[in-house]
């Protein structure tokens, strides 16, 4: 956990620090250009331009989007738009040869904000940045700075480098997105197997691994909160006889019957595990002795009760259940032999009994 944030900020703050570099970068070698005379700005111009477009470019990047009531999307597509206008600008300033190389990076703001937004937005950012270039380049050449047939060929290819550059954004875009979709695929998948190992196909309720682990990290939350847990195990009387007398189909019916009457019977922070054939285990957490025998005797009764759909008219099921509480500092598989003993005493004392084994 704090690993992860950790990371989070350090990638950020790399990150931060690669844009913060590149952005100096830029403007170092623009001053440089100005300061020996191949700018067409005066000091004075170039350092408002500069100031503007970096007081801008911070403002977004360091007050916290809530406080501006923006969204991400938004202020990427601001934020990247910003840079590509400060872009252009200074492009239109340097000498013509030196234009079309600052022009290209407009492509690393397109590209920045692909990350981040759809195909539409990039699109318009794209033309956007199209459309500020085109109005600075016809005001050179109406103001005769340039000739205009040589603004023309250089739009022109500019053009070029945007269009081609996008559709390569755009591709990589659709890339991403199928990865990402795969992704979200393979996630729930994962999820469905994960939920599939770790519950017992017939009744639904949870299954032998999947209990070992809850009583595994429940012996290490008791040993370190002192909050205890009471294992009670379950075994359905005469289970075989019932197979016998009334087939499997039912068999398996009074199975689920009883799982779901198991799982109702304890609170939502217990758990309730098929063991393995017709037995169950309850693990009732932060109860002692006397409320998990309660909870046993409400289980055994309930299933007498139960009307299993295929058995005939006077068949009772019922259960025989061995409780016991973890001991401090035990081994999870001492206190279930404890458990099945208790279980064993109840069948031997003549079944459908609940019986607590010995402190
Ligand atoms: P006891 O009272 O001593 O526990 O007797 P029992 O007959 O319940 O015990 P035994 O271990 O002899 O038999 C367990 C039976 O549970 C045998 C087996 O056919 C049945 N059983 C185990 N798993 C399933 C299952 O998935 N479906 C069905 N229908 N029966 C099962
Ligand atoms: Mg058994
Ligand atoms: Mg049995």
């Amino acid at each position: 956990m704090h690993v992860d944030i950790l990371s989070q900020l350090y990638e950020r703050f790399v990150r931060r620090s690669a844009l913060a570099g590149g952005l100096l970068a830029y403007v170092m070698f623009t001053w440089s250009l100005q300061q020996s005379g191949h700018l067409r700005a005066t000091e004075d111009v170039y350092l408002q331009i500069v100031v503007i477009w970096l007081i801008g470019f911070f403002a977004l990047a360091i007050i916290p989007r809530s406080r501006l009531g923006l969204d991400k999307k938004v202020t990427v597509l601001i934020t990247t738009m910003w840079c590509n206008i400060g872009v252009v600008l200074m492009a239109v300033l340097v000498p013509d040869g030196v234009r079309i190389f600052m022009l290209v990076a407009t492509l690393f703001g397109l590209m920045y904000a692909s990350l981040y937004l759809d195909r539409g937005h990039v699109a318009v950012m794209g033309f956007l940045t199209y459309l500020f270039y085109a109005l600075s380049s016809a005001s050179l050449a109406s103001y005769s700075v340039t000739d205009a047939q040589f603004e023309l060929l250089l739009g022109l290819g500019y053009g070029f480098i945007l269009a081609g550059g996008s559709i390569l954004i755009f591709e990589a875009q659709v890339l991403r997105d199928g990865l990402r979709q795969r992704n979200e695929a393979l996630r729930e998948t994962m999820g469905r197997l994960q939920e599939m190992v770790l519950r017992d196909e017939l009744t639904g309720v949870h299954n032998r691994r999947y209990i070992l682990d809850v009583l595994r990290r429940q012996r290490s939350l008791a040993d370190r909160e002192q909050q205890g847990f009471t294992i009670c195990y379950c075994d359905l009387d005469h289970f075989k006889q019932v197979n016998d007398q009334f087939g499997h189909v039912t068999g398996d019916k009074a199975l689920r019957l009883f799982a779901q009457l198991a799982a109702g019977v304890i609170r939502n922070i217990d758990y309730v595990a098929r063991f393995g054939g017709e037995e169950f285990v309850l693990v009732l957490v932060g109860a002692d002795e006397t409320a998990s025998e309660h909870v046993a005797n409400r289980l055994r009764v309930c299933t007498s009760e139960l009307e299993i759909p295929g058995t005939s008219d006077g068949f009772v099921l019922t259960v025989s259940i061995g409780v016991t509480k973890a001991r401090p500092g035990e081994r999870v598989e001492d206190a279930l032999a404890r458990a099945d003993r208790a279980l064993y005493a109840a069948k031997i004392g003549g079944r459908n009994r609940v019986v607590v084994a010995d402190a």
